[in-house]
């Protein structure tokens, strides 16, 4: 492939993708959003991810998690609503009709989540936004792959990507490996790096400039998880939702840094300045 394909997400796209709120919509409007993930343990992780699907304007939120997330859930994200899953790990994942699905922030990899994650897969068939544990899961099982639901976005990180698809040398070779793979499943996938990549199924690649080293901690995923779930909900086309979160993510974390600098910066302040990205966008 040829440098031809390669684009840098500049403002110029981002203002052709963003979409100002209809003065006249109401919470349908804006659809629904399912955050599912959490396990004893990681219930902080479906917690950012639930308050950055809140944050980036989903019309409704839930967040299908284990019981024993629902008081801190409902404390932290109080317009969101819980599902219960299971006890402690996620044991059971309803259908909700015409609700796009983020899954896997803090979601473990207990033996019944693996089953029933699989289980809903395999009955499954619209897209889906598959991150973290949901990407280890899918990693172990020699179907999982082909278990991905077409036209899904998958965020992973060089280590998630290896265990999907197999080491590579470099990152020039990660991407190639990648191209070849959503062109093959027929997906986006998200090489989350320090330049995140875009790989749409059309094997587009476009290089996201926003953000800063400020993310590298744990937690940071998980809002970009939450960003894109609720920018699906609100039907913003699979890649655009792909390129916009990207780009958001990384300029509420700017933001984020110099008010809080790289260091102290924590993926809270990312979604608290998500708001300060929309105003500036509007
Ligand atoms: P995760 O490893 O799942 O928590 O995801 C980390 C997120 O932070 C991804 O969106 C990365 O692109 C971003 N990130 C991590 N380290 C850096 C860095 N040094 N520069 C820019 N973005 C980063
Ligand atoms: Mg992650």
């Amino acid at each position: 492939k040829t440098q031809t394909d390669d684009f840098v997400i500049d403002d110029e796209l981002i203002l052709k993708i963003f979409k100002p709120r209809d003065d006249f919509a109401h919470k349908g409007t804006y659809g629904k959003s399912v955050i599912v993930g959490g396990s004893y343990g990681k219930i902080g992780a479906a917690v950012l991810a639930t308050k950055s699907a809140l944050k980036s304007g989903s019309g409704l939120t839930f967040v299908l998690a284990p019981n024993c997330g629902y008081e801190i859930l409902q404390n932290t994200c109080s317009e969101a609503m819980f599902i219960e899953g299971g006890e402690k790990f996620i044991t059971q994942i309803d259908e909700i009709e015409n609700a796009v699905y983020g899954i896997g922030p803090g979601l473990g990899t207990d033996e019944e989540t693996e089953k029933t994650l699989l289980k809903f897969l395999e009955n499954h068939s619209s897209p889906l936004i598959l991150d973290a544990d949901a990407l280890n899961i899918i990693s172990k099982n020699e179907n999982g792959l082909k278990l991905i639901p077409k036209k899904s976005i998958i965020t992973p990180h060089p280590k998630e990507f290896e265990r999907l698809f197999g080491k590579t040398e470099n990152s020039i070779e990660r991407l190639n490996l990648a191209k070849t793979k959503a062109k093959e499943l027929e997906i986006y996938i998200v090489l989350k790096d320090h330049h995140t990549q875009v790989v749409t199924p059309k094997v587009k690649v476009l290089y996201n400039i926003t953000g800063n080293s400020g993310l590298a901690k744990g937690g940071s995923g998980d809002v970009l998880t939450g960003i894109i779930t609720s920018l699906l909900a609100q039907k913003y086309s699979w890649e655009e939702a792909a390129i916009l979160g990207v780009w958001l993510h990384g300029k509420a974390a700017d933001l984020a840094s110099e008010k809080y600098s790289k260091e102290s910066m924590q993926a809270t302040d990312v979604i608290n300045e998500i708001g300060n990205v929309f105003l500036d966008l509007n």
